[in-house]
């Protein structure tokens, strides 16, 4: 009987390597010099986007609480026409987009939902960060109207921040290309369902109303027969389930459950619920939205997305959905055609600079707002270190075949 057994086994055994054998006769040595391609990872700067597709990058999924791992809101869409379009740009996520090496100039359309920090609050540093980081073209910048206050619009805000930023802003001037701080911003009402206010180049942008206190909106983007929906901060709506309903890819608001409020944020119980159900989504009804919505991908996002969240995150929304869904974290980024939905994880570059310049430089506009300095500035030059900057200045001259005067460093031989 064991010998009966053992026979079986060898024989099973034998036939097993057999028809794996078979299976694998097709197969061909891979090139050693041909890279073979990842099928998880993206490497920006590395793949032409194919004239039909899409491509989303998660340059933050976090919440208000700060994190290394995850920026404030801010989704970059990518489109196989050249277009690009950043919705939302939370605090933090203006480093990820960098860190994606695309040209500045590219990146002149930042649509905001709302103005809370984690949505809007990188958007000083983006700004001001163009004129050093090559961008000569102006940026457009969309967002909701004022509700009780007209003040509070994006237009009332947009002005504050440049008030704030005056003295950066005309410091820089004096020295950079002046349309690099140019910017033109378009209020949205954000009572106006499937408003339709962008239009250009084959693309469509319509803003939807949310319910997140007021005064905060969602957009749906449709090109080339795709559509991508974003909602914001948002309770589930009904405004989001009629017009992001089909979407090739729809990303949707969900929380942490409330009982994960009281467990990493130390919260009050009535805090926690407040929190986490009241003017935001609960994973649970996301999963509701999604079942009802049915878009070809539904991404989760605005949650701490750890080892010991997903999880639950996943059996929460498993209530309600069984589709495909994926619970974003930074830098995600997903290449949607209409026949594939691919996600992968991208591979930033830590240690970016900014690609060149795409159109020539303009001048700077030297009139009476030029900034002037203050002649006590000038008095701490000295000699003797003054000379050493104008060795170096003297070295690059002659290395770059140039002749720049060192203005400042020859103020003590003059
Ligand atoms: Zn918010
Ligand atoms: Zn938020």
């Amino acid at each position: 009987m064991r010998f009966a057994n053992l026979t079986t086994s060898v024989f099973l055994t034998i036939f097993g390597i057999a028809s794996q054998l078979a299976a694998e006769e097709g197969l061909k040595a891979w090139s050693s010099t041909e890279p073979f391609p990842s099928q998880t990872v993206y490497f920006p700067g590395t793949e032409t986007l194919h004239p039909d597709e899409m491509r989303v990058v998660a340059c933050g999924t976090g919440m208000p609480q700060p994190r290394m791992k995850q920026a404030g809101s801010c989704f970059l869409v990518e489109l196989g026409n050249g277009d690009k379009f950043i919705f939302d740009l939370g605090k933090g996520s203006s480093d990820h987009i960098a860190a994606l090496g695309i040209p500045t100039d590219q990146l002149n359309k930042v649509f905001i939902s709302h103005l809370h920090f984690d949505h809007a609050g990188d958007f000083p540093a983006f700004w001001l960060t163009r004129g050093v980081n090559a961008a000569r073209q102006p940026l457009f910048l969309w967002g909701p109207g004022g509700g009780q206050n007209p003040k509070w619009g994006i237009r009332g805000w947009t002005e504050t921040i440049k008030q704030a930023w005056a003295w950066d802003v005309a410091t820089r001037e004096s020295s950079g290309d002046p349309r690099s701080t140019q910017l033109t911003v378009t209020e949205l009402d954000w009572k106006k369902v499937n408003n339709l206010f962008y239009e250009e180049n084959g693309v469509k942008i319509y803003s939807i109303p949310t319910i997140h206190i007021d005064q905060s909106i969602g957009y749906i983007l449709e090109w080339n027969g795709l559509k991508f929906a974003y909602s914001g901060d948002t309770a589930p709506n009904k405004w989001f389930l009629e017009h992001a309903s089909g979407a090739d890819f729809a990303i949707h608001e969900s929380m942490l459950p409330p009982e994960l409020w009281l467990e990493k944020y130390s919260m009050s119980p009535q805090a926690a619920v407040m929190s986490g159900t009241q003017g935001h989504t609960t994973p649970r009804a996301f999963g509701k939205i999604m079942d009802i919505a049915r878009p070809r991908m539904a991404v989760a996002s605005h949650f701490q997305n750890d080892f010991d969240t997903a999880s639950l995150m996943e059996k929460e929304i498993r209530v309600h959905y069984d589709g495909p869904l994926s619970l974003a974290t930074d830098f995600m980024v997903w290449n949607i055609t209409k026949e594939n939905i691919t996600t992968r994880m991208t591979v930033p570059n830590p240690e970016t600079y900014p690609p060149p310049a795409q159109v020539a430089a303009e001048p700077p506009i030297v009139d009476e707002n030029t900034y002037q300095w203050d002649p006590f500035s000038f008095s701490g030059f000295e000699p003797q270190t003054s000379a050493v900057t104008n060795e170096v200045v003297k070295e690059f001259n002659e290395q770059q075949g140039t002749d720049i005067e060192p203005i400042l460093s020859n103020i003590p031989f003059k």
